[in-house]
């Protein structure tokens, strides 16, 4: 199959180095402590913070540090007849412990001790990408619900597709069978905080498809700032300031 077409549009109609259109909502969850909703192209995630708060299982407290805790779900609808099952199967097991460590590294966990941070990520409309989209969604719900951290982590992911290496890959793409690269990147630090890989690709070509992903990763970082910058001014209006 061809993934890139003579005129060089992608099946989408993306070039290769073209990221799908990205949309955020903070405060979409009114209970929570802090929200958002993000879109990258069809792919639709929500995420939900509550924290810091009390432990829950004092067995798990500790008095150096926050207790972050993550669950990442598939809405029974978000993926048609292909989803298989919305939580608890290996697949969102080990999605929920990605996206926890890559959260667990931009918040100040040592300045709430003795607390538990929950993050609760669900995905309503799945096409490739989620875990991104998730993480993108997770880092603003967590600066909506006002948690100390040391930067803003952003998530992209890049693959290798026909000899061309391709930026945020949707649904069509990913399952072709060709590498994919996730990279979780805190943008201010210039650090790399989480690389997964699927598939198998030319060593030469490994760090150009990541390059490729962190370049995605600073393009959401810049548009999120533009989004908490936005809702800034908003709440200062609404309060009138
Ligand atoms: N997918 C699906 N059903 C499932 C799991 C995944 O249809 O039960 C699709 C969904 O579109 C997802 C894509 O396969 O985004 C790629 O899944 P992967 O495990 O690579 O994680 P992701 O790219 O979403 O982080």
């Amino acid at each position: 199959m061809e993934f890139v077409n003579p005129e060089g549009l992608r099946l989408d109609g993306r070039r290769p180095m073209e990221m799908r259109q990205l949309r955020a909502e903070i405060g979409a969850v009114a209970r929570a402590d802090g929200s958002a909703v993000f879109e990258m192209g069809n792919t639709k995630v929500i995420a939900a913070v509550y924290g810091p708060r009390e432990v829950q299982n004092k067995s798990q407290q500790s008095n150096d540090q926050a207790l972050v805790r993550c669950e990442y779900t598939m809405a029974n609808f978000s993926t048609g007849d292909r989803k298989r099952k919305p939580k608890g199967d290996r697949r969102s097991t080990e999605i929920s412990l990605v996206i926890r460590q890559t959260m667990e590294a931009c918040i100040l966990t040592h300045l709430m001790p003795r607390s538990q941070i929950d993050i609760y990520v669900q995905v309503l409309q799945a096409d490739g990408g989620t875990r991104s989209a998730c993480i993108n969604a997770a880092t603003l719900a967590l600066a909506d619900a006002g948690i100390p951290m040391r930067d803003l982590v952003t998530s992209c992911s890049a693959g290798y597709l026909n000899s061309t290496p391709l930026l945020d890959l949707n649904y069509l793409e990913d399952s072709a069978g060709g590498a994919d690269v996730t990279v979780g990147f805190l943008p201010k630090l210039d650090r790399v905080t989480l690389l997964q890989m699927d598939a198998k690709l030319p060593v030469d070509i490994v760090e150009n498809v990541m390059q490729l992903a962190i370049e995605g990763c600073k393009a959401i970082a810049t548009y999120i700032r533009e989004v908490l910058l936005e809702n800034t001014k908003q709440l200062e209006y609404r309060r009138g300031l």
